[in-house]
């Protein structure tokens, strides 16, 4: 089975089998929805293909998320063709984006996670010293850490707790985008040098 988000212009999914093999392609717009979401996809998709009856109640569970998240999605394309061109390389002078990402997953995530996009901010950011953004599907590092008296447990410990974003989607609770649940937190405090780096950040 092979699944990828797409970016289509509108809220658009597609299912087929070629080969023994199933294709699935769904809108970026769904990256980050809730599990339930997700499922109920999965459930429209799979009785499409297989032409059986559509489950009422998982059709609504799809509809109304997409309805209600209509307006964010015009906003999340504006975004996206606006900001296509920061997403600047993941090189850096000392360290490298990917290299490090590719060494976490292996380390914390048995490689599961999917790579992103990997970006150094355009300035040596103090306020934000890391984000995900699911609407480029990427993960931005200031490049503030880009500098060889930073440790590389710090800039680590930056892009592990910016990978558990990706393995705890945001649930959206009002404006508020930045979710850190108890179960994102309990696997935080999994990385070893926590203490170091937590120091290391207070003197930055
Ligand atoms: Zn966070």
């Amino acid at each position: 089975m092979r699944l990828h988000f797409y970016p289509f212009a509108n809220v658009n999914n597609t299912i087929r089998m070629r080969e023994g093999r199933l294709h699935v392609r769904l809108s970026d717009l769904l990256e980050g929805a809730p599990e339930s979401v997700l499922h109920a996809i999965a459930h429209v998709l799979l009785a499409k293909l297989y032409r059986k009856p559509v489950d009422a109640g998982q059709l609504g569970r799809y509809r109304r998320y997409v309805a209600g998240h209509d307006i964010s999605a015009k906003a999340h394309l504006l975004r996206q063709m606006r900001g296509r061109k920061r997403i600047g390389p993941a090189g850096g002078d000392v360290y490298h984006l990917e290299e490090v990402f590719d060494d976490l997953n292996q380390r914390f995530f048995h490689g599961l996670l999917a790579r992103p996009q990997m970006t150094w901010s355009q300035s040596k950011s103090r306020h934000s010293l890391g984000h995900y953004d699911p609407s480029h599907n990427a993960i931005v590092i200031s490049r503030v850490f880009d500098h060889s008296r930073v440790p590389r447990y710090a800039l680590e410990y930056i892009m592990y707790h910016e990978m558990l974003h990706l393995r705890h989607p945001v649930k959206l609770k009002g404006s508020r985008r930045c979710v850190h649940s108890k179960e994102f937190l309990a696997e935080e405090r999994l990385f070893p040098q926590l203490r170091e780096a937590k120091a290391f950040l207070k003197v930055l």
